[in-house]
Parts: structure tokens; sequence; C-alpha cells
């Protein structure tokens, strides 16, 4: 879903492509150049979160006529979605869709609050169910390399690593170069999935009627600084990934302090 913050990327997003960006920023802490590499994301990531809480601000003081978990259930229910569940979940801005269990969780401040952004940020998460409900191509593609990204994620810059320190085992390091690539394919299919997300939920909000063309600008606003959180994430596998590629793709000639 939306994700703002970066914790929300529970079940649909990726725990793991995270949980591996932090190990591997641990690893290769030392290098200055990695902090080169990526701080174009690093900005980017501040400037979109800093522009996903002033926007999510402005539009929870705009008065909507539906809760987000009625929007939510009446636009999964035109679309006879009926078999799916909305519970509300603890903490903010951890709204999600479980794929698995066919359960779309809404954060506290969404769940049952009035508003531009409650209601902007329930039809994104309901427009992953209709994803998932239509078997939308991207979606299906990204719910394959979950797998594939985890394991990269949390193998990947210790083969790098070791690859780099032992000469015998250099043979690790394009194998760890390949796997912290299945995180880049994640990031890259995770777009198409989060761009439709919120385009679905800007027309069905539209057309539904709860939201109108004028007060649109406040959801938009939601989900569009939410998108480029998005990019970011991309943004920095991506450069990592080249920095891996630079730094050790040579034949792990570099220091391994
Ligand atoms: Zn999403």
């Amino acid at each position: 879903m939306i994700d703002f913050t970066t914790k929300h990327r529970q079940p649909t997003k990726s725990p793991l492509s995270r949980l591996g960006e932090t190990r591997l920023r641990k690893m290769i802490g030392f290098d200055p150049l990695y902090f080169i590499a990526v701080a174009p994301a690093m900005l980017l990531a501040f400037w979109a979160q800093g522009r996903v809480r002033h926007n999510y601000a402005v539009a929870s003081q705009v008065p909507a006529p539906l809760s987000g978990a009625a929007a939510a259930r009446h636009l999964l229910d035109s679309a006879g979605l009926q078999a799916i569940a909305i519970e509300p979940i603890a903490g903010q801005m951890t709204d999600h869709y479980d794929p698995q269990h066919k359960v779309l969780r809404l954060s506290e401040g969404v769940y049952g609050h009035r508003n531009m952004a409650a209601v902007g940020i329930a039809a994104h998460e309901a427009g992953h169910a209709l994803q998932d409900a239509y078997r939308y191509a991207p979606l299906v593609v990204r719910n394959l390399a979950v797998p594939l990204a985890n394991f990269g994620g949390s193998t990947s810059m210790l083969m790098v690593m070791f690859g780099a320190m032992i000469p015998s085992m250099r043979i690790l390091i394009p194998i760890g170069i390949l796997a912290f690539s299945a995180v880049v394919l994640f990031q890259l299919v995770n777009l198409p999935v989060e761009f439709d997300a919120s385009s679905r939920a800007k027309k069905q909000l539209l057309e539904h009627r709860i939201v109108s063309q004028q007060d649109m600008q406040y959801v938009s606003g939601v989900l569009n600084s939410a998108a480029w959180t998005y990019v970011a994430a991309t943004l920095s596998a991506v450069l990592t990934l080249l920095y891996l590629v630079l730094r050790f793709g040579g034949g792990g000639s570099s220091d391994e302090r």
C-alpha cells in the first residue's frame, strides 16, 4: 500500500528488501563511496516522506462522507469482493492488503475516520485487493519475486563481502550481486503495482462519488507523494546494485577493512 513511512511495507511490501538493505548498510557502512552512491536516493526519500507527512496532515482536515473502512467496503462490494474482510490494525500508516489471507487492514487513523486522507489510503489498499482479484500481471510478478528478493536481500551482502575478503571465494561476488538484483527486480516491479493501485483509487473514489473533483487534490496529494517514496526505494536499490558492480564487480580487488 501506501507505505508512507517505510515501516508499513508489510505483507505486500518488502520487509525483506528493507532488511537486506539495512544489513548491507551495516556491512559496507565504512565505505564513503557507498553513501555518495546512494545519496540521491536518500535525499529523494527524505523529501518524499516530508511531502507525505505534510499532505497527509492537510488531507486529514478535509471531511469525507465515509470513513476509510466504509469507503473500502463500498468499493470492494461494488466489485463483487464481499469476501474480503476489512480489519483495523494498530499503528500509524500500517495500512496494507494481505493477499494471503485476503484481508484489508487499515490503520487507526484511516479505519474509522472520515477525511480525505483516510478514504484515499483505504481506496489505495482496496486497489491492491482489486489487483489481486483480477490477477493484475505486475502484482503476480511481484508476488513471485518476493521469496527471491527475500533471499537476495538477506544473503547478497554477505556473499559479496566474503568474496571480497577471501580470494578463493571470489566466485561469491558475482553470485551475491546477482542475488541483490532480485531486490532491484522486486522494487522495479513494485512501481507499476503501486501506481496502478493509486490510479484505481482515484478513479473509483470519483466514480462512486466518495470524493468530489474539487477534493480530489487532497487525495492526490497524499497518494502521489507516497508514490515518490516508492521511487526513492527503487532508486536506492538500483544505485546500491550499481555500487556493488562498480566496486566489486571488477574481481573483488577492493579493500576490505
Ligand atoms: Zn500500495
